[in-house]
């Protein structure tokens, strides 16, 4: 390294000084995908600096002021890549939500928003997604656009930092807890199946425990997928370097592990209990002692050093990591003492990759096992049903959870089962049994997360009056409602592979308006069924 700087100090370059002139527009030639590329996977940067000035983040002294690339040229380095046989994208600037094309570059302005549409309309190219983003330049309409861009990943990475409206204020954020949090609904509300991440800065200057307690609270109420924690410093040439680091070290770790802990529990959740169709509907975070509960299962198999390195994948939702960190421990000598709690955690993880198949054939292995305990038997048999459940095979999957209740005692599982149950026989329209099954959970498992969220009582009722795989099929059925009268729309939920797409006819606050609209229906020639909506 010295003798770099040296050659590089000694040349022309450096002597006149070329950094230091107004400018730190880096000259067009320099974007071209190879700098950054995969192999069918490029980043592409959209706009460079910052003008923002958060008062803690060094970007605009570091990087300029915010500078934007012209649309032709974004486009241009994107179609290149796409020649070169790259066909996923991935956008870069550090608030890309502030994108607006330079007045030179083109006639008509270019905002983000004009941009995704332009860069989804790109031929050859398969899939594009964007970072970093910045609440308050974003907007409902982007969150309309990002649904109907069908390459667009429904991905959103939006940094909140806190959730103290007074700590947003000192770090010159520009928005409130009650703004993001009105975001975050919005972008559910357009797409329900896709994922928001979030930065979390802990222990910035004057934090005290009731700002950090709003972060906590606000994290609970975003259900964040993932969020990257830190832990504040000050930074050179910012305003917050003048102020006080006035939280002690040792605080500022405790609350960095607390929010650490609280994602990772809910990461373990949703992987383990909370299955993709049903994810939207589930307020897990009401439930603390359910994400105690699911995250034992990992947990206990902690004892184990060994497993701790695939155990961290796995609670980082990294699978392909897991999967493969495992097929190493399985040819690892010492490892051979715990080859089925492997296999266990390999099974999970095809699960989690949609890999059913495979995933049986882990989980069978276990079961069939002389070797293994009955609680890890009974996990495996639970992952056989789930792998069945999920695959959309619900006559099995009922099967395999009735083999679950048969063999082992209705203990620690059992609310699930009965859950799961419940949820395939009101799927497949028996609503008597699935009612026989929800008074057994009730019965059985009173205070189970489970039982309760099926006695909160339903805030209003829809009328579910078809259900596709095909997002054309759904488009004609819903129009044909709406033609004839209906209040229909559309609700997309994830499904196995592709998005399930179902077809409602109004939302009613009472049951009985919900009857009337689905005996209209059925007389209409279309049978449909009244669902309880949170
Ligand atoms: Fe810009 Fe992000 Fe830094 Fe704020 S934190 S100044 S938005 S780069």
């Amino acid at each position: 390294i010295p003798k770099i700087i040296s050659e590089v100090s000694d040349s022309e370059l450096f002597k006149t000084k070329i950094w230091e002139t107004e400018s730190r527009e880096r000259p067009e030639e320099i974007y071209h995908t190879g700098f950054y590329e995969d192999k069918d996977h490029a980043y592409v940067v959209i706009s460079e600096g910052c003008s923002n000035y958060c008062s803690y983040c060094v970007v605009p002294f570091v990087r300029g002021e915010l500078h934007n690339r012209a649309p032709k040229d974004i486009i241009n380095e994107i179609e290149e890549a796409v020649k070169k046989g790259i066909n996923k994208i991935t956008l870069l600037g550090q608030n890309v939500n502030a994108y607006q094309s330079p007045a030179a570059s083109c006639q008509l302005p270019v905002n983000f928003i004009k941009l995704l549409k332009l860069i989804n309309e790109t031929k050859g190219l398969k899939e594009f997604t964007f970072v970093t983003s910045h609440p308050k330049d974003t907007s409902v309409e982007l969150f309309k656009i990002m649904a109907e861009c069908d390459k667009l990943k429904k991905n959103l990475h939006l940094p909140v930092q806190s959730g103290s409206d007074r700590i947003l204020e000192l770090m010159n954020r520009g928005y409130t807890k009650k703004k993001y949090l009105d975001l975050v609904k919005a972008y559910r509300k357009e797409m329900p199946a896709g994922t928001i991440t979030t930065d979390i800065i802990v222990g910035f200057p004057t934090e005290s425990s009731e700002d950090f307690q709003q972060t906590h609270d606000l994290m609970k109420e975003a259900g964040f997928d993932a969020a990257y924690i830190f832990k504040y410093s000050p930074r050179p040439h910012t305003q917050a370097e003048h102020y006080a680091d006035d939280v002690p070290k040792a605080e500022k770790e405790r609350r960095h592990k607390a929010l650490l802990d609280f994602i990772k529990a809910v990461l373990v959740v949703i992987m383990l209990c909370v299955s993709m169709p049903a994810r939207a509907e589930l307020d897990i975070f009401d439930h603390p002692r359910q994400i105690e509960r699911k995250k034992a299962v990992i947990v206990k198999k902690d004892d184990a050093k060994l497993l701790d390195y695939p155990n961290e994948c796995f609670l980082k939702g990294e699978y392909e990591a897991t999967f493969r960190s495992c097929q190493k421990l399985l040819e690892y000598k010492p490892a051979q003492g715990l080859k089925l709690q492997i296999m266990y955690l390999m099974g999970l993880s095809c699960l989690k990759l949609n890999r059913f198949l495979e995933a049986r054939s882990y989980f069978n292995d276990v079961t069939i096992s002389g070797a293994a305990g009955d609680d890890l038997k009974r996990d495996a048999s639970l992952g056989i049903a789930d792998s069945y459940f999920l695959d959309d095979k619900l006559d099995e999957a009922a099967g395999a959870y009735k083999e679950i209740l048969g063999r082992y005692p209705p203990t620690e599982v059992g609310s699930i089962v009965y859950y799961r149950l419940y949820e395939i026989s009101h799927q497949q329209g028996r609503e008597e049994e699935a009612q026989q099954y929800l008074s057994r959970l009730k019965r059985e498992f009173p205070f189970s997360f489970e039982a309760q969220l099926k006695t909160e009582e339903p805030k209003s009722y829809s009328v579910q009056a078809g259900c596709f795989n095909s997002k054309r099929n759904t488009d004609r059925f819903c129009e044909k409602l709406v033609s004839i009268g209906f209040d229909a729309y559309i609700v997309e939920s994830p499904g196995v592979e592709e998005p399930r797409y179902r077809v409602k006819a109004g939302r009613f606050n009472s049951k009985e308006e919900a009857e009337a609209v689905k005996v209209k229906l059925k007389n209409a020639g279309y049978p449909a069924r009244v669902s309880p909506e949170k």
